[in-house]
């Protein structure tokens, strides 16, 4: 990775961050882009002694115009972009009849319109750099469960774009990898309101020995590290004994 450019989006805590610190600790040097920038400082500051160099970037994925101006300023930081990872996202799961919705705008409008707004910015770097864009996705963009009617929803779309933008730029040289993690130990379930998917969500991360965001970070790492004929499309990973 030494010498690669990679623009992490949603990097101030979770995978984004574990990613942040597996690319540096590779040699790479990063933006990494997020809403709360005291904690994207935080992830720069503990990067400090890593081979690659990291710069922390406030960016708001559900804005266009931040998400195109926060693009065009990484790219312009580290000279271009060889790798970026759209992993911004929010799961405020519930039961369609009990969900509000205006937590269905913000999955939204995060996890989809965001991915399509950094997309469609990365797009002219990554064709220059013959590049790579990483997708966050989720168990939840191949099967959807009850009570997680939108985020699948919002994930199922974010696998259907990636699967047509990488038709549309393969023979561009660019690579358009999906990852689909299973349970995650990060903040994503914090943000839940619903009080009986705070619940579950507790449950089955207590029932099971879920992933380390380090287990995504490294599976990441090995996908853009592949020689570059060599594309891998869409990963899942699961903890070993999480069944759906
Ligand atoms: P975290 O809550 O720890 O991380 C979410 C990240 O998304 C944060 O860096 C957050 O940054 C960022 N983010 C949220 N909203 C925005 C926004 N509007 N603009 C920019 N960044 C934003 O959870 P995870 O690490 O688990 O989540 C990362 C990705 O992994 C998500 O896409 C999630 O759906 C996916 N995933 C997680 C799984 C899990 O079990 N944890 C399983 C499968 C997929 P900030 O708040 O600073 O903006």
């Amino acid at each position: 990775m030494t010498g690669r450019r990679a623009l992490i989006v949603g990097a101030s805590s979770g995978i984004g961050a574990a990613v942040t610190e597996v690319f540096a600790g590779a040699g790479a040097d990063v933006v990494a882009a997020g809403r709360r920038i005291h904690r994207l400082e935080g992830v720069a500051a503990g990067a400090a002694g890593l081979p690659g160099n990291v710069t922390p970037m406030e960016l708001d994925v559900a804005d266009e115009a931040s998400a195109r101006v926060g693009v065009a300023a990484a790219a312009e930081i580290l000279g271009g972009l060889d790798v970026v990872v759209n992993n911004a996202g929010v799961m405020l799961s519930a039961t369609v009849q009990t969900s509000d919705p205006a937590e269905w705008e913000r999955m939204v409008r995060t996890n989809l319109l965001g991915t399509l707004h950094v997309s469609h910015a990365a797009l002219p770097h990554l064709v220059a750099s013959k590049g790579t864009l990483v997708q966050t996705s989720s168990t939840s963009g191949r099967t959807a469960s009850a009570g997680s009617g939108v985020y699948a929803a919002t994930k199922h779309g974010v696998n259907a774009f990636s699967e047509a933008l990488r038709q549309e730029v393969a023979a561009q040289g660019v690579r358009v990898v999906v990852v689909e993690p299973g349970m995650v130990d990060t903040e994503l379930a914090d943000h839940l309101s619903d009080p009986t998917m705070r619940t579950l969500a507790a449950q089955m991360a207590g029932e099971i020995r879920v992933l380390d965001p380090k287990d995504v970070a490294e599976t990441v790492l090995f996908a853009v590290t592949r020689p570059p004929h060599v594309s891998l499309n869409e990963i899942l990973l699961r903890p070993t004994e999480q069944v759906r």
